[in-house]
């Protein structure tokens, strides 16, 4: 499966079946392209992407948190980076420029999230203070590497 990205940020895949933008001279054969957008400024431009990819795909789907807020599936190495792992959602501040309490509810751990040595959480600070069950794994080996951290506040 192709997925195709509006932009390149320091959290996109970057395998063979990726792709920022529109398709290149020379494309590998897939049955279905998914256009994953994360940031609403990015629909218009997402539906472009969506027509110029069907004229050589037979299915085009779009979708990702731009679409779907509040959609907390999460693939390891599918739509964000290898190595990229969350170990909660949601928090407990509500500040007033950010949808994450309102899509994804106070905070909460998720128990078994996913093998990976960046932690993408959205509040990772706040969540460390509850002295949760996935900081403890940090020190438990159950990270595949050395941990960073990054975070979008
Ligand atoms: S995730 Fe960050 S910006 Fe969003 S409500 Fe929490 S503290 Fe505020």
């Amino acid at each position: 499966m192709i997925r195709v990205f509006p932009r390149l940020t320091n959290m996109t895949p970057r395998d063979d079946l990726s792709f920022i933008g529109y398709p290149p001279l020379i494309r590998p054969e897939a049955e279905v392209v998914h256009i994953s957008v994360t940031f609403t400024w990015d629909l218009p431009l997402a539906l472009d992407l969506a027509y110029a990819w069907s004229q050589y795909y037979p299915k085009v789907e779009i979708g990702g948190p731009a679409y779907r807020p509040g959609c907390l599936d999460f693939t390891p190495g599918v739509y964000v980076r290898r190595g990229v792992t969350f170990t909660s959602r949601g928090c407990n501040d509500n500040c007033p420029w950010c949808l994450v309490r309102q899509y994804e509810g106070k905070l909460w751990e998720i128990r078994n999230f996913a093998p990976g040595y960046i932690v993408n959480d959205n509040n990772l600070l706040h969540f460390t203070s509850l002295g949760c069950s996935s900081c403890a794994s940090l020190n438990s080996g159950h990270f595949i590497s050395q941990p960073s951290f990054t975070s979008k506040n």
